[in-house]
Formats: structure tokens, C-alpha cells, sequence
């Protein structure tokens, strides 16, 4: 007797999740106005194995996040460090600042002038030209998670901006978890605009002003809210918890 494995048993694999995030964002952005074109959907490869990576590569990804240098470090090894664009979205300890600046193409998770000034004096050093970094903003104030409050923003800007191979490319913030994501829009709305005042007062650059927002739970409500890079792990590359 020949036994077929029911549908439902296999699990998806990471092109068909990609394929779905990358169409619930397509319909978020239509919906909103936006060409889908300019949202980067970064796939967030933390706890998960380097052939995951490749299989996300092949299926279409292009920027890869990862938020410790240690575990990226092996990873990006193994998968190439010019297979993707790499992003480091955790908090960074100033003690690996060196093998960041190696390993990853933006940093997103700048909270300290000490932090920029290391990174800058270390892209000096080491002859890396320039190095594309986002403030992160805590903007609700909570003790779990890193990030600067928005009135010590003025003053990283600046010390960014002072320094010289470090170039401000945008904002970053990881609201409170809610059921219901609806309610995190006054977040990201709240990002949007500061990201606008930077914006307008010239500190992008030629740049549009990223705005890295949204996560699995989120991202169409991000979308909506004008984010230009998502940061989505569990949709594309499933449950963490089951590694
Ligand atoms: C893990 C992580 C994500 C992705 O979270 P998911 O809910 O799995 O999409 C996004 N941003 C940061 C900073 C993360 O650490």
C-alpha cells in the first residue's frame, strides 16, 4: 500500500513564505499608494542555519539581518559576504565594532555617540570608505529594548554628522509587542516624522531617509506607514522556537 504524506505535513518551504510575505507587501503598498519597488524586505536569519540563508538567496532575497556579530560571523562566512546585502539589526557592543564594520553593509541599531565615533575612527583605520548606519529610537520608552529616547536624537545626528566615513541613512524602532498590530501605527508614524523633519533639514543627503520598521506580526501596518526596509524573521524563515 502506498502512503502519501498528507499536504498540510509539509511544511513550507522558505521560497513559498518569501513569496507570500513578498506579495502581502506588494497588496500593502498598492493599497497605500507606494511603489513596492522601493521596500526592501530584509530576512532576519538569526537561530537559523546557513542553508536556510542560501535557500532564501535562491529564492529571490536579497539583504539578510542578523542581530549578533558573533553568530553572523559563521554565517556570513559560510554563505559569502558578497552573496547579499548584510544587516546587523541587534545591538552592537563597542567591543565588536571591528568585526561589524567587516561583516555587514548597514548597521541599524546606533544608540550612542560613543558607538558612532568608535565605528568611525575604526573605518579610518581599516580603510573602509564609508559605512551606512540608522539611529535606533526607543520610542516607547522601554527598559527591554535598546535604542535612544527621541530627545537625544538632535544630538546623535550631530556626532554623526561630525564624523567621516559614517553616513546617516535613516531610523529604526521596534515598538511594544501588541496583539493586535493596528497598534503600533502610532510608532511608526512617530518615526515617519522625525524621519521627515531630518529629511527636510538635509541630513539624508541625496538619500530618501530610510525607515526601518515592521516585523512578521506588523509589516503590512509599517508598510502603510511608510517604512522603507522590513525587518521580517518568522514569516519567511519560521518559527524560531522550534530550531
Ligand atoms: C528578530 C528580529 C526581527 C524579526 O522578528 P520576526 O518577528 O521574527 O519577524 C526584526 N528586528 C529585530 C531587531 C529582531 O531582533
Amino acid at each position: 500500500m502506498v502512503t502519501m504524506t498528507p499536504m498540510a505535513d509539509i511544511p513550507d518551504s522558505v521560497r513559498a513564505r518569501f513569496e507570500k510575505v513578498r506579495a502581502r507587501v506588494r497588496d500593502a503598498a498598492i493599497r497605500s499608494r507606494r511603489q513596492p519597488e522601493e521596500i526592501t524586505i530584509v530576512a532576519i536569519s538569526k537561530t537559523h542555519p546557513s542553508v536556510a540563508l542560501i535557500e532564501a538567496l535562491e529564492s529571490g532575497v536579497t539583504d539578510l539581518g542578523e542581530n549578533r556579530v558573533q553568530e553572523a560571523e559563521a554565517k556570513i562566512t559560510e554563505v559569502g559576504r558578497h552573496k547579499a546585502r548584510w544587516h546587523l539589526v541587534g545591538h552592537l557592543q563597542e567591543n565588536k565594532a571591528r568585526k561589524a564594520i567587516r561583516l555587514f553593509d548597514l548597521i541599524h541599531s546606533i544608540d550612542s555617540v560613543s558607538l558612532a565615533q568608535r565605528l568611525d575612527r575604526i573605518c579610518v583605520e581599516d580603510g573602509r570608505d564609508e559605512l551606512g548606519v540608522l539611529i535606533q529610537i526607543n520610542l516607547a520608552g522601554e527598559e527591554s529594548k535598546t535604542g535612544i529616547g527621541k530627545e537625544q536624537l538632535p544630538t546623535l545626528v550631530q556626532s554623526i554628522n561630525d564624523c567621516e566615513r559614517l553616513r546617516l541613512r535613516g531610523l529604526m524602532t521596534m515598538p511594544p509587542f501588541f496583539e493586535d498590530a493596528e497598534q503600533a501605527r502610532p510608532y511608526f508614524r512617530q518615526l515617519r516624522r522625525l524621519r521627515d523633519e531630518l529629511q527636510l533639514a538635509g541630513h539624508f543627503g541625496d538619500g530618501p531617509g530610510e525607515l526601518s520598521m515592521g516585523m512578521t506580526h506588523d509589516f503590512e501596518v509599517a508598510v502603510e506607514e511608510g517604512a522603507t526596509m522590513l525587518r521580517v524573521g518568522t514569516a519567511i524563515f519560521g518559527d524560531r522556537s522550534r530550531i
